[in-house]
């Protein structure tokens, strides 16, 4: 499972700059890495190499990161039972919420609502938002998620709401820039690969925040794509 999430986390929108910085880095970063493990084994007595090759090691995850992964706009639309892939994704990250003393909760009005959707994107997406949702509550909380729709509407609405630190206004607009975050160890990618997947979609994410308070996201996906 923790893999699966890992794999989701593959995913990235930055393009062909990003992809093609990333892969230039790429180079010269396994030879530095190389050369820094055998001056470690030259000289095993310095203490500093470990912390060095475990920085580069971070860098070299990061780039690849960027190296490996599809367009989000490519997709592989099929029809998909949606309460199936919300179950299936809050069952990914139980075990993550129970560790976070977070309570995950799902209901879906609907068990028969499909939709043509890249499943494995959604996923991700869902994800995300369920990820950001439980960083922003270091305390624990809970997260709550809604199926709203019907088979007979033209739309359908996920929404994922958490009891979190909330963002101002300002933060709120800049949310789906690559390399937004306020997190010290964050990417600020996550959302921005969303809202392309989204965009692919031809669907809409909607952001209700209210600082100290929480966080409403509302992703609209339509009928018809
Ligand atoms: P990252 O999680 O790596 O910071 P994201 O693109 O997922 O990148 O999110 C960007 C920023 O948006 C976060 O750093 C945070 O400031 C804000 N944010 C996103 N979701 C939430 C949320 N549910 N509650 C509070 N802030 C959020
Ligand atoms: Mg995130």
């Amino acid at each position: 499972l923790q893999q699966q999430l890992i794999e989701s986390e593959k995913l990235s929108t930055l393009g062909k700059f990003g992809a093609g910085l990333a892969h230039e880095i790429r180079n010269p970063l396994t030879s530095i890495i190389g050369l820094t493990q055998l001056l470690k084994e030259n000289n095993n007595q310095n203490k500093y190499l470990d912390i060095i090759i475990g920085e580069l090691e971070r860098i070299q995850s990061l780039v690849n990161q960027f190296v490996l992964l599809r367009k989000p706009t490519d997709l592989k639309a099929e029809t998909c039972n949606i309460p199936t892939l919300i179950q299936n994704t809050v069952e990914l990250m139980n075990s993550n919420a129970q560790l976070q003393n977070i309570d995950i909760q799902f209901d879906s009005p609907h068990s028969d609502l499909k939709l043509d959707v890249d499943h494995a994107k959604i996923k991700q997406v869902l994800i995300n938002f369920i990820k950001n949702a439980f960083e922003s509550m270091p305390n624990g909380g809970k997260v709550r998620i809604q199926l709203i729709g019907t088979p007979k509407e033209n739309e359908v609405r996920i929404s994922i709401q958490d009891q979190g630190v909330g963002m101002t206004e300002d933060q709120v607009s800049k949310l789906g820039k690559p390399f937004f975050t306020t997190k010290e160890s964050g990417m600020g990618m996550g959302l921005a690969i969303c809202f392309d997947i989204i965009k692919a979609h031809q669907g809409d994410i909607k952001i209700e925040s209210e600082k100290g308070e929480g966080t409403r996201v509302d992703l609209v996906l339509p009928k018809e794509a």
